[in-house]
């Protein structure tokens, strides 16, 4: 198996097939090892998240006082250190894993010359050619760069870029309120830079649970952030003094830098994949069945490059299923509709399953049981007094069909619901369980209980006697 691209689906493609005792090879850029996730995606962000948090002293303010901070003048040196020694160690961990697995790594870009065949460009005009049975695209996105945008990767910025800023901005304006752009409005805005999100759609995350979302808006309002929605940028300008974000209404946002970050394209135009029998579309996406094949039987597309949900996690799983498939080997489909989604925004959002809105609009009756940190010890304890827990029960079975979580480990504490609805458990399981005490997964109990007390307020009006009694 050639796989393309080296990222999340790129790695476990291979990685699956060289445990089925296949021989598998991966291509990729020297200086990309590892794909956008370890380079400039999703490791560099949550790195530098994680470092805003612990400088800024963000969530120690509730416990020592507003004005409470690590420090005073936090620099981006301060913000890059600990990135480069996590993107080093975790690049590492990939050549090893590679390795150790008998993957060969080939360094260079790879085009198509024909279904079975490639090309390997290394950069020294030595090209050279391999060949597979079985052929992965996992070439990932890059993010998309609009010709009325005057990128200079110092002031005007795209996320790729946003890495190597030289100084914290005083004031910034993302373009675009998906998960990438939200993420960074957080944290540049916890770094205080005076942050305004333009966004052409008249709301912002519009998968989550709109409750979770209307939470997150209030407190990113309260760090200072400006919401545009129903805006469209007409053209960002530089200027020797800063920047110029002009909107189609008319409207002129002045800042020191623009993140631009509405949207990515798959990175499929130097692949010749037509050489493949195999097609993108405009924006660079490769259609797939739900085996992750293309439209050529032995050739599979995995990743960000095959569109939503667009996460490392799912990525990997696709490329796992997708070396599974090449090779006939048996794999279970039981859980492919319960995958979390995370967003490390600060505060943090994750959910697995259902919303609100999806069950209302497809008439499934449920009850919403809530636990808010607020009330858990292990909430006072760590100061976070905003964040909450949601689960969606249906009201007959009593089955758990989504969570939705907002604060501190919302990330972490999204898994003990998957795993719930993975294994198909209703509510009781939760209001029965024992949770360690002072914790955040007591709050699934607590919600739990608020979900089953409001189930038995109803089956006492309708005098169903099968319901059994809760404490209070
Ligand atoms: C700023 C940011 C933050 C993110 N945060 C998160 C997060 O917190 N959690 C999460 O789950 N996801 C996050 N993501 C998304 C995550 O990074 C992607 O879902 C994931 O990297 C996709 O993996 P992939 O294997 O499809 O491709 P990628 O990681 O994009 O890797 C593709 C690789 O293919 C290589 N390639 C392309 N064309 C060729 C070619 N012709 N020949 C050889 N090699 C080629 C590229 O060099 C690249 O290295 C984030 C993304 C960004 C940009």
């Amino acid at each position: 198996m050639l796989v393309i691209g080296s990222g999340p689906a790129g790695q476990k493609a291979a990685i699956a097939a060289a445990k089925l005792g296949k021989r598998a090879a991966v291509i990729e850029r020297r200086d990309m090892i590892g794909g956008v996730c370890i380079n400039t995606g999703t490791i560099p962000s949550k790195t530098m998240r994680e470092a805003v948090l612990y400088l800024t002293g963000m969530t120690q303010r509730e416990l020592y006082g507003q004005s409470y901070r690590l420090k005073d003048e936090i620099t981006v040196s301060d913000l890059s250190a600990r990135t480069r020694h996590v993107v080093d160690r975790e690049i590492d961990v990939i050549r090893n894993q590679l390795s150790r697995n008998r993957v060969a790594l080939l360094p260079g870009i790879a085009r198509f010359i024909s279904p079975h065949e490639l090309r390997i460009d290394d950069g020294t005009g030595d090209d050279h050619q391999v060949s597979a049975e079985k052929i992965v695209i996992a070439v990932g996105t890059k993010p998309a760069r609009p010709a009325s945008v005057a990128f200079d990767g110092s002031t005007i910025v795209d996320s790729d870029q946003i890495l190597d800023m030289d100084r914290v901005p005083n004031s910034m304006v993302v373009v675009g309120a998906g998960v990438i752009g939200i993420e960074y409005a957080s944290m540049f805005a916890a770094l205080g830079t005076k942050v305004t999100v333009v966004e052409k759609r008249p709301a912002m995350l519009d998968f989550c649970d709109r409750e979770i979302v209307e939470a997150l808006q209030y407190r990113l309002r309260d760090l200072a952030v400006t919401f545009r929605f129903g805006e469209t940028v007409k053209i960002v300008e530089k200027h020797e003094s800063g920047t110029l974000t002009i909107l189609e209404s008319g409207k002129r946002i002045p800042a020191d830098t623009v993140l631009y970050s509405a949207g990515r394209q798959g990175v499929t135009d130097a692949l010749d994949i037509e050489a493949a029998g195999v097609s993108a579309s405009d924006r660079g996406r490769i259609d797939v069945d739900e085996s992750f094949r293309t439209s050529a039987q032995h050739i599979y597309a995995v990743g960000d490059v095959i569109g939503f949900p667009a996460l490392a996690a799912t990525s990997m799983e696709q490329g796992r299923r997708a070396a599974y498939h090449a090779f006939g080997e048996p794999i279970g489909t039981a859980n492919v509709d319960v995958q979390p989604i995370g967003i490390y925004t600060i505060p943090e959002i994750s959910y697995v399953g259902r919303s609100e809105d999806d069950l209302t609009s497809e008439n499934v009756p449920f009850e919403v049981g809530v636990a808010r940190y607020r009330e858990l010890a292990r909430g006072a304890i760590l100061g976070d007094s905003y964040g909450m827990l949601k689960l969606l029960v249906h009201a007959e079975n009593r089955k758990l069909l989504g969570v939705h979580v907002f604060g501190t480990n919302a990330t972490e504490l999204v898994h003990i619901g998957q795993t719930v609805m993975g294994l198909d458990g209703t509510v009781d399981y939760l209001v029965d369980a024992v949770f360690n005490y002072p914790t955040l997964a007591e709050s699934y109990k607590v919600a739990a209980l608020d979900a089953a007390n409001k189930m038995r307020a109803i089956a006492r009006v309708t005098g169903d006697v099968e319901v059994t009694e809760l404490p209070e």
